[in-house]
């Protein structure tokens, strides 16, 4: 099994250290782990939104953090565990300077890149969920897959992590999403990235994998490529779920996923996951 996406205590809201997921990952036989902390958040972002300090790691310690998972690597070559230098990022247009210049820091091998705000909200955080009842939901779905889509074209991420993240709280608009899904699909294709099956919707309100089958069915339609993430953030879920998340690939017409190193595609077959 691989896993490409998972946090560590540093992003404040997770715990376990990059040895610990190495360690978990062994156990349950995850071969490649991606870990994929939450980048951290600039001044100006943090000054205006007080609650973002606990969604990622503090400026300074974005080099401990790159040395922490450089020694679980060497751990996971003890164990049987490769171990993937991975970073998930903010994908918004206010912060791709501040993310590519952080990026450019250091030898990343798998970016994924996510939108967890709309406007100055973080939707996807349980505690604000209280602002869904300011949307149409139409609108918001339609807002959201917009900024999703402009992160999949910023160029800064190789992978969209938790395609349909909206879903989460279970804000489904009542009338069809299907043309949002295929042209999504068509615009991730366009720009090159992958997307990744997303396990911990099933451990959410939604409980459903991002993305849904039908998005899915669409991502593999227009060619766009594939790779698999538990989103942990505790080392207890890494590799959580990972035979659905095959399972949901299949179903969905896939036969290969992909593995980043030193952000190169490399396609694996899903029977040899
Ligand atoms: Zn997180
Ligand atoms: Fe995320
Ligand atoms: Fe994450
Ligand atoms: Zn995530």
């Amino acid at each position: 099994m691989i896993d490409l996406h998972v946090h560590t205590w540093r992003c404040r809201h997770a715990e376990g250290t990059a040895d610990q997921y190495v360690r978990a990952a062994a156990s349950c036989g995850v071969r490649t782990l991606g870990i994929t902390d939450h980048l951290p958040l600039p001044p100006t972002l943090l000054d205006r939104i007080p609650s973002a300090r606990e969604y990622a790691m503090p400026l300074g310690e974005l080099g401990e953090y790159v040395e922490e998972v450089g020694r679980a690597g060497d751990l996971g070559n003890q164990i049987g565990v490769e171990v993937l230098l991975g970073i998930e990022i903010d994908a918004v247009p206010e912060l791709y300077a501040h993310a590519s210049e952080l990026l450019s820091r250091h030898p990343f091998d798998v970016v994924l890149g996510s939108v967890h705000f709309i406007d100055d909200w973080a939707f996807d955080d349980p505690e604000l969920i209280g602002r869904y009842e300011d949307w149409n939901l139409e609108d918001l779905w339609e807002r959201y897959f917009g900024e999703m889509i402009d992160a999949a074209r910023s160029g800064l991420a190789d992978v969209v992590a938790h395609a349909d993240l909206v879903k989460k709280f279970h804000s489904h608009p009542t009338g069809a999403v299907g043309h949002l899904y295929a042209f999504a699909a068509d615009s991730l294709a366009e720009a090159g990235v992958a997307v990744e099956v997303n396990t911990a919707g099933l451990r959410k309100p939604c409980g459903e994998i991002y993305p849904a089958p039908a998005f899915l069915r669409e991502l593999n339609r227009a060619g766009v490529p594939a790779t698999v993430g538990s989103d942990a953030h505790a080392p207890g879920d890494v590799g959580a779920a990972g035979r659905q998340a095959v399972q949901a690939l299949e179903d969905a017409g896939y036969q290969s996923v992909v593995i980043y190193r030193k952000r190169v595609a490399e396609e694996v077959a899903l029977s040899d996951i």
